[in-house]
């Protein structure tokens, strides 16, 4: 199970290694990653920490990207949709996927404090939904699993 993002690690090759593998999904794929959709996944890179839109927003503008909110929005849409980047229904806000190419349910610890975000792939819980769908007779086709608590951090942060 992977928490990468509450331990300490060489960011910047983090940054590195995601762009490539969207770059290299994209192209597989014959998606169109343009260059706003490109600085709106940068931006969610910058920090493994849930961003709103409208912090997005806001850092397109610093970048003097024309950040009409309709293109935001859209960028987003493309990332999500393609399992680049996740949604965090609990902030109503996003983050850079941790887990590039491959297939997975995440699971997300989310600090309340400095909305920190880690993306797991827990191995067992999803067969448990899978068990409990298929004696009810459900079809599942999305699940989302989110944790709220405090990050290794602001757990230090807390205590003084
Ligand atoms: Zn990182
Ligand atoms: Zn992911
Ligand atoms: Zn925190």
């Amino acid at each position: 199970m992977e928490t990468l993002s509450f331990e300490k690690h060489d960011h910047r090759a983090c940054i590195a290694k995601s762009l490539e593998i969207v770059v290299r999904c994209s192209k597989e794929a014959e998606l169109q990653f343009t260059p706003t959709r490109k600085k709106v996944l940068e931006i969610l890179l910058e920090e493994h920490r849930a961003l709103g839109a409208y912090e997005i927003l806001e850092k397109l503008r610093a970048d003097g990207i024309s950040s009409q909110p309709p293109v935001a929005y859209r960028a987003l849409d493309f990332l999500v949709k393609n399992g680049f980047a996740h949604k965090i229904e609990g902030l109503n806000a996003f983050i850079a996927c941790t887990i590039l190419g491959k297939a997975h349910s995440p699971a997300f610890l989310i600090c309340r404090m400095c909305a920190a975000v880690a993306e797991s792939q827990p191995e067992n819980s999803r067969e448990y939904l899978d068990d409990t769908a298929q004696n009810a007779g459900f079809l599942i086709e999305n699940t989302v699993i989110e944790a709220q608590g405090l990050c290794p951090k602001c757990q230090r942060d807390s205590v003084g």
